[in-house]
């Protein structure tokens, strides 16, 4: 999976701006649960993710404010769990 980081001059605005979930269905990236349907719809919202220009700075948002559910930066709530514990050690 491609990261592309924001350019310099985008930067200036808020990374935000720039999300692509922003214009897609908040069940996509914040399903109930982790199985069936919830594993089709984390799966999708990685999708949208790794397209996003936001992604490195949505992640390291998210891991930064504990963001505990949903899908952020391309990681789903374990993922983003294991990279807190990584840095932890
Ligand atoms: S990386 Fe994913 S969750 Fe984060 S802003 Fe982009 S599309 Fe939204």
């Amino acid at each position: 999976m491609a990261i592309q980081t924001i350019p310099y001059y985008d930067r200036q605005r808020d990374w935000r701006e720039l999300a692509l979930c922003k214009d897609t269905s908040p069940e996509l990236f914040f399903p109930i649960g982790n199985t069936g349907s919830a594993l089709d719809a984390i799966s999708l919202a990685k999708n949208v993710c790794s397209r996003c220009p936001s992604q490195v700075e949505c992640l390291e948002y998210a891991l930064d404010s504990n963001q505990d559910n949903g899908v952020w930066g391309g990681r789903s709530e374990e993922e983003r769990r294991l990279i807190r514990k990584q840095r932890r050690s």
